[in-house]
């Protein structure tokens, strides 16, 4: 699903340049919920942000459902993105004067208003993350938690092939966070979408099916749950 090739990127700023991803091969199969970990400034973010078409690399190519997302044009990089990804962070980035159902129909139409065609499906979305009764109420009068379940809610209303999620439950609770991840199982499971996930919490990348060890723009190591040692390794990490 996911196929990235001695990818490389650079920031300019000034007469500084920071090489902040330096060869990255990664392969992501249809339907694999990844957590990619490791130390703050290591180029995770740009990592995502790269695989969501979002910026682009100085080398190396991005291949998402078989689309060279990096050789796109602009514009039908955002016709791709709009059709076959998701996106979450960390904090939540909903629009805070608009509803509940207003954010999440945003995607579909800027001005986020229910058309006959799509309010069916927003009403169970709002059902499937647990915020039946608030299709109404503004983004601003919820909670961190409430927030993210809206958010994850519009990432998935354009039924996407990949979801990205940058450190989804970084700003919450535990009990919180662990409501997230309970979510974003849930739809992996039913839906079969493929995650990639950023996250610093051992906990978090635990409900994946590989985790992929970044340092310092490569990666490291990478643990699979198909290796014996998964759990040993998630229990001395957490240790
Ligand atoms: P992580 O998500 O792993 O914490 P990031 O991908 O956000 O790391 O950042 C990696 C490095 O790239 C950091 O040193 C950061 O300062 C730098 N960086 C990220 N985005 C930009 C940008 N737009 N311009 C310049 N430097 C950037
Ligand atoms: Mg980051």
């Amino acid at each position: 699903m996911i196929k990235v090739s001695q990818l490389k990127k650079e920031f300019i700023q000034g007469q500084e340049k920071t090489q902040v991803l330096k060869g990255v091969d990664l392969y992501i199969e249809e339907g694999e919920f990844v957590a990619i970990m490791g130390p703050s400034g290591s180029g995770k973010s740009t990592l995502l942000q790269l695989l969501g078409g979002l910026d682009v690399p100085t080398n190396g190519e991005i291949q998402i459902d078989q689309h060279s997302i990096n050789q796109m044009k602009e514009k039908e990089r955002t016709i791709f993105r709009r059709k076959k990804l998701g996106f979450v962070f960390q904090n939540y980035q909903l629009l805070p004067n608009l509803t509940v159902e207003e954010n999440i129909a945003f995607p579909l139409h800027a001005d986020g208003k229910l058309t006959n065609e799509n309010s069916k499906w927003i009403h169970e979305l709002i059902d499937s993350v647990g915020l039946t009764g608030l299709n109404r109420k503004r983004a601003n009068l919820l909670s961190g938690g409430q927030q993210q379940r809206v958010a994850i809610a519009r990432a998935l209303v354009n039924n996407p092939t990949v979801l990205l999620a940058d450190e989804p439950t970084g700003n919450l609770d535990r009990a919180r966070a662990e409501e997230i991840l309970g979510l974003l199982s849930m739809f992996h499971r039913n839906h079969k979408q493929t995650i990639v996930m950023v996250t610093h919490d051992i906990f978090a990348a635990g409900f994946a099916d590989r985790i992929i060890l970044f340092r310092d723009g490569i990666i490291d190591q990478v643990i699979s749950r198909k290796d014996g040692d998964y759990a040993k390794y998630l229990a001395n990490f957490m240790a």
